[in-house]
């Protein structure tokens, strides 16, 4: 049995692409096209150069001595927040925008929420001279300024989003609007591993370098190219299928995925979507999404702006369905405190997403000789203003 996606686009019962018909061109030519165009010698060429010269790979294993001391047991940490622009996200958007050149595009749309994604679009729009336009619900452009400052800086159009609840997801409707009257010269840059076939495996794929070089380094530094736990946080779930992807069927190794529990799972306000989550559709593919018993979306709540997504990627669905993986929750608190904890034992300030993935080593112990891996997904100078005002620094 394999973890990955199958020819139909399933992840198990999850995936597929339920779209309305006026998509159908566009999403058809990519699932045509996807496997080749990343396959030739030249998208391999342009992609691995301009990963390693533009953003900065392979980013540091780094084994952390002074908090594998405090949870005893062999802690190494994946530096994904030393790629440029902070996180792992611009893996995935230069992956996207070498596919568009090659498919003759030149118009570029996304959306985004917290405004992470639009700054990782509009750095490779700017870096490939190509237009940008990247929608965003009003309410989230009040909120994110200074993102919205760094993509009109980098030359996007940011496009206020005025219905329903003005927030990501009528960002996301927005940006299909935008797709079905454009179809021709436009690409439309999803920011995670959601969406309808191909976006998920496709996105994964553009992260897999993440736990290649996991291997790589490891066998460096163990002699043995797996951990025995991989942890990463979980949104709509890119940074973890990156740190996942080759080790998916390799059943020596643990994953564990850390979701938001918000101020508590049991409280309303969180964003554990697997584990409140009823199966559905969500932007055009089949999950778990957190719903009323009639079918309506429930608002998740987190104090990190990237991990409050109502829905999960249809490969983490199945994980959780599936049991491949141990899904754990982690509350806006234990986020908070493991986020100081990471600044002052190692000197590295997560981003509040990261965090909730550290917050997990209080609950959850591991023996002395496992060697554990964690994703850290991206830096927190984006959420120093919520550490200040939680802390009272
Ligand atoms: C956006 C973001 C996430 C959540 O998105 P995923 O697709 O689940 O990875 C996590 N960490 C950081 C630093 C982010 O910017």
């Amino acid at each position: 049995m394999s973890y990955h996606v199958n020819e139909k686009g399933y992840y198990g019962d999850f995936g597929g692409a339920y779209i309305p018909e006026m998509l159908y061109p566009n999403v058809q030519e990519l699932q045509q096209q996807y496997k080749r165009i990343t396959a030739t010698a030249e998208f391999k060429k342009s992609f691995d150069d301009l990963l390693k010269d533009y953003v900065g790979r392979p980013t540091p294993l780094y084994f952390a001595q002074r908090l594998s001391e405090k949870y005893q047991t062999k802690l190494y940490l994946k530096r994904e927040d030393l790629c440029h622009t902070g996180a792992h996200k611009v893996n995935n958007t230069i992956g996207q925008i070498l596919l568009a050149k090659a498919l003759g595009k030149n118009r570029i749309i996304a959306e985004t929420g917290a405004g992470q994604h639009g700054v990782a679009t509009a750095t490779v729009c700017a870096l490939m001279g190509i237009q940008c336009v990247v929608y965003m619900g009003a309410v989230d452009i009040q909120r994110q300024a200074p993102n919205v400052a760094r993509m009109k800086m980098l030359g996007a159009e940011v496009r206020p989003a005025q219905s329903g609840s003005k927030t990501l997801k009528d960002a996301t409707n927005e940006a299909i609007r935008d797709w079905i009257n454009n179809p021709v010269d436009t690409h439309y840059i999803i920011g995670s591993v959601v969406g309808p076939h191909p976006y998920p495996d496709m996105v994964a794929r553009f992260q897999s370098v993440i736990s290649e070089e996991i291997q790589q380094q490891l066998r460096e530094k163990e002699g043995r190219d797996y951990p025995d736990h991989l942890i990463a946080c979980v949104g709509g779930g890119s940074n973890a299928a990156g740190a996942y992807y080759h080790y998916l069927d390799n059943p020596k190794v643990n994953i564990i995925a850390v979701e938001a529990a918000g101020i508590g799972i049991d409280t309303g306000a969180s964003a554990a979507t697997s584990v409140l989550g009823k199966e559905g559709i969500i932007h055009g593919s089949k999950t778990l999404l957190m719903q009323t018993p009639d079918g309506q979306i429930i608002e998740p709540y987190s104090i990190s702006a990237g991990l409050d997504y109502p829905g999960v990627g249809p490969m983490h669905a199945h994980l959780f369905r599936s049991g491949r993986a141990e899904f754990i929750a982690a509350t806006d608190d234990e986020a908070m405190t493991a986020g100081l904890t990471l600044s002052q034992l190692e000197g590295i300030i997560p981003a509040i997403e990261t965090a909730h993935a550290f917050a997990i080593l209080e609950h959850r112990p591991f023996q002395p000789d496992e060697v554990v891996v964690i994703n850290l997904s991206g830096r927190g100078d984006k959420d120093l203003n919520t550490y200040i005002d939680y802390f009272k620094l």
